[in-house]
């Protein structure tokens, strides 16, 4: 019987990061996947990165991860999300070719010798002394450690309309129940849901009738080892398109046929991806969302339209594409779907991730019920890297939350039973003026370290940070007379803005009204000192937020001795400044201290800044 050190069932976004991280220390890993689905498989939009989610995939590759390299290689059009917000919101979404980027991870996998990939179903696996034996649809093998990615498959089921049919995603088949593989491993109670919307035939829609949304050439790569701006794909662009009152009106008028809303369907979806049918239930009085027509490949015949996932039959999925302008002659590839699926209960894991009661396996990715490829792939790392080290005797990596979005995702899912699927967005960090995305390498230079890997990409590491700190030295030091050009150039409008006295660069650089990178870019020309665009742009963040984060590092010790704290809840449910699901949850639970309100499930940390900040 074949025998692996590490084995991990499923090779999707979660799979694949965990076997790659395992690799990098030598030992043997296998990956064993359902025949059929490429490594990496996108099933759903064809993109990564947004909100919250490019701040995971630059944590990924600081820590050596490998979404951010496939990401660059397959990508077909890149934007900064939130550019008109400030630095710590703004995010990096790269449109890919789903073929590209699932070809390059087949590539990239199949050039590490200490893997192999296994394309079998799993069947059963029986936990022994020391080792797991694992039985597969061909055959048995052995593994010390095992990482269960196995994504929206456990009992999973597909629904379009009344239409039911068994399987993870379209075309392919179920895994079996968790209870079935293992013995005595429990499932939440509750199922989640997801959905995918019908792809569009490229060829029948009427772009001149959309908006443009080019590719932008001054986005940066997600790899630090690439050069910033060259892209390594060609470029397309995309396009934004608006449903209206006739297309609402078509899914409202078939809302018993949704399995969504006739109780076919049981399943909890995430809040943060709602499907079509959703928005026109849930607001009967809004009818223009938008749908961004995102091409799925270069050489694929589909468009993806999103924003309009959905489980309805399939005639009438045709009907409401068709009214959307531009669309009108659009013909269906593929038709929209629902997937329910079981998940397991997180609370169950480990902050390694895992098993409290099963030492030596761990779980990542959606079957811990989280929903999106990034969050998949930040605990693939999380869970490959712990197995791996677990194995060889060293200590965990356990990233804190308050230096990584991965870390506040895995905090959040092992604190919490699950009610509804986990997404990441920057308001569940109470720290997110600090972890930015340009900022990644410092944030994650320590975890990074702590692995010993001693690769091109730590020595690159080493080489930013120790120029990082010489600027961030640089613009402490140099200071701008008041004659100087630089000070009327700085200069805003009226009296409260105008720089009349000599200033060190870092103050200019605090100035609320001035950007403070093309501000750096300027100083830096004016003093003939070259430095990367990358480099500039963090130091000049840094500087700009300096101030706030120390006061977040305060506010956050005072937010620990809060707990004994009186709250008033109908205030908080009144408040315009928190989230409407903040609000729903505290109505519902009505707390009557901050310690209370902390422990209810949602509520996040950008509730509670502002519940304390008015308070103190
Ligand atoms: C229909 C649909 C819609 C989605 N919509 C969205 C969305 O709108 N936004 C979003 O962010 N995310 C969406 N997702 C989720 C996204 O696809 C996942 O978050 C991501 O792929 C999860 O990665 P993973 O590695 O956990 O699992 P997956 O990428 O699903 O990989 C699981 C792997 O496990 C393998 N596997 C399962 N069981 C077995 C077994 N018994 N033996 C061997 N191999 C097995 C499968 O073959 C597969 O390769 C959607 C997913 C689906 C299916």
């Amino acid at each position: 019987m074949q025998t692996f050190d590490i084995t991990i069932v499923g090779g999707g976004h979660a799979g694949i990061e965990a076997a790659h991280i395992a690799a990098q220390f030598g030992v043997s890993v296998a990956i064993i996947t359902m025949p059929g689905i490429g490594l990496g498989s996108a099933p759903c939009n064809p993109s990564v990165g947004g909100v919250g989610k490019g701040q995971v995939v630059r944590e990924l590759d600081a820590l050596g991860g490998l979404m951010g390299i496939l990401a660059d290689k397959a990508g077909i059009q890149f934007r900064t999300l939130n550019d008109s917000k400030g630095f710590a919101v703004q995010s990096t979404r790269v449109q890919i070719d789903k073929d590209l980027y699932s070809q390059r991870a087949e590539e990239l996998i199949a050039n590490i010798p200490n893997i192999s990939v296994i394309r079998e179903k799993v069947l059963e696996i029986k936990p022994s002394e020391d080792n797991f034996e694992i039985t597969t649809s061909k055959r048995s093998y052995r593994t010390k450690k095992i990482i269960m990615t196995v994504g929206t498959f456990l009992n999973g089921k597909l629904h379009t309309g009344s239409s039911q049919t068994l399987g993870g995603r379209v075309d392919c088949e179920p895994s079996r129940g968790l209870q079935t593989l293992f013995s005595d491993i429990k499932t939440l109670p509750l199922r989640f849901k997801t959905g995918t919307p019908p792809r569009i035939d490229k060829k029948t829609i009427d772009y001149t009738k959309l908006d443009e949304q080019p590719s932008d050439s001054t986005v940066r790569n997600f790899h630090c080892l690439h050069d910033p701006f060259t892209r390594l794909s060609e470029q397309v662009s995309c396009f934004l398109a608006r449903t209206n009152h006739e297309t609402m009106g078509i899914i409202r008028a078939n809302k018993e046929k949704s399995p969504m809303f006739n109780g076919q369907i049981k399943g909890v979806g995430a809040r943060y991806c709602p499907s079509i049918e959703d928005k026109a239930y849930r607001y009967p009085d809004k009818n223009v969302h938008h749908v961004f027509i995102e091409p799925e490949g270069l050489k694929l015949d589909t468009m993806y339209p999103s924003g309009i996932s959905s489980s309805l039959p399939a005639d009438v999925q045709l009907e409401y594409v068709r009214s959307i302008e531009g669309l009108e002659k659009a013909e269906i590839l593929v038709y929209g779907y629902a997937v329910e699926y079981d998940v397991i209960d997180t609370t169950e894991l480990k902050i390694t991730l895992e098993h409290n009661q099963i030492p030596n396996l761990y779980f990542a990715g959606q079957v811990n019920g989280t929903s999106g490829y990034e969050e998949a792939a930040g605990q693939g790392f999380i869970a490959g890297a712990n197995a791996t080290l677990a194995l060889l005797g060293l200590d965990p990596l356990i990233l804190s939350r308050h230096e990584s979005y991965i870390g506040v995702m895995i905090e959040d899912l092992t604190s919490n039973t699950r009610d509804e699927p986990y997404r990441l967005f920057t308001a569940r960090s109470e720290n997110r003026l600090f972890i930015r995305e340009d900022n990644s390498i410092q944030r994650m230079f320590p975890y990074r370290s702590q692995l010993l890997l001693n690769t091109t990409l730590d020595i690159y590491q080493k080489i930013f940070l120790h120029d990082f700190e010489e600027l961030l030295d640089f613009c402490d030091e140099t200071m701008i007379p008041e004659y100087s050009p630089l000070i009327l150039e700085f200069s805003g409008e009226g009296d409260l803005q105008k720089l009349s006295r000599r200033m060190s660069v870092t103050e200019i650089l605090k100035q609320a009204w001035l950007n403070p990178i093309s501000t750096l870019e300027r100083v830096l020309g004016y003093h003939g000192v070259v430095v990367p665009l990358d480099l500039i742009r963090t130091v000049a963040i840094s500087k700009k937020y300096d101030g706030y984060i120390k006061n977040s590092q305060v506010q956050h010790e005072k937010l620990k001795k809060m707990d004994g704290m009186k709250i008033d809840w109908q205030n908080i449910s009144s408040s315009k400044n928190i989230s409407f699901e903040c609000r729903q949850r505290v109505t519902r639970i009505k707390p009557e201290t901050f310690g209370q309100l902390k422990l209810i499930e949602g509520i996040r940390p950008a509730t509670l800044a502002v519940v304390a900040a008015k308070a103190l």
